[in-house]
């Protein structure tokens, strides 16, 4: 039997953005999906296509029954009821559930990559992060959260915005 701890980052930048990510936590809860822990929330800059609106952001510890694909196939369903409609890479959404990190497994797919490829260029990531898993290695840079974290630019662009969300609320 499965079972992985993962990372999933969120993020929403259209509507009520912190609604929007409780309600994916709490989609994500349940018998293949155990929410051990949620970080701090976060309210960011957009990086990459930057004419659109801050984003609040997050990053939750999941115990999950589910392999990569299929957790990232249950993910994308989640993206759907919450309301995320098609538009354009790094465009506005109104949710986003990444998988950060699966365990120590390393994926090289062209609809999965695991760990995220972005995950060390980001501090929106590397803040959240590593509020839950500082000393956490990377399975291919080999270096821990908090020394990507002490690595990374744009952390200016990253503020803390309101307490982690209560995780009795996702069980
Ligand atoms: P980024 O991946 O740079 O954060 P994005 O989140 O805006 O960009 P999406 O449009 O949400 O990108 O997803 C594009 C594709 O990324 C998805 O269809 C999915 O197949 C693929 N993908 C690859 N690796 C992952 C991963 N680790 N987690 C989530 N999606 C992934
Ligand atoms: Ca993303
Ligand atoms: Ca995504």
């Amino acid at each position: 039997m499965i079972q992985e701890v993962v990372y999933l980052g969120l993020g929403s930048n259209l509507g009520n953005k912190i609604e929007n990510c409780l309600r994916a936590l709490k989609e994500v809860s349940g018998r293949q999906n155990h929410i051990q822990a949620v970080s701090s929330l976060y309210k960011t800059e957009p990086v990459g296509f930057r004419e659109q609106d801050w984003f609040i952001n997050c990053v939750a510890e999941v115990i999950t029954y589910l392999s990569p694909r299929a957790l990232l196939q249950f993910l994308q369903e989640i993206e759907e009821l919450v309301g995320r409609r098609k538009t354009f890479r790094w465009g506005p959404r109104v949710i986003d559930l990444d998988i950060l990190l699966y365990g120590t497994e390393v994926i090289k797919e062209v609809d999965l990559i695991i760990p995220h490829p972005y995950l060390h260029k980001r501090a929106f990531v590397l803040v959240p992060l590593a509020e839950l898993a500082p000393e956490f290695v990377h399975p291919i840079l080999k270096k821990t959260i908090r020394e990507l974290l002490e690595g990374v630019e744009g952390e200016e662009g990253v503020e803390l915005y309101a307490p982690p969300p209560d995780i009795g609320e996702f069980l």
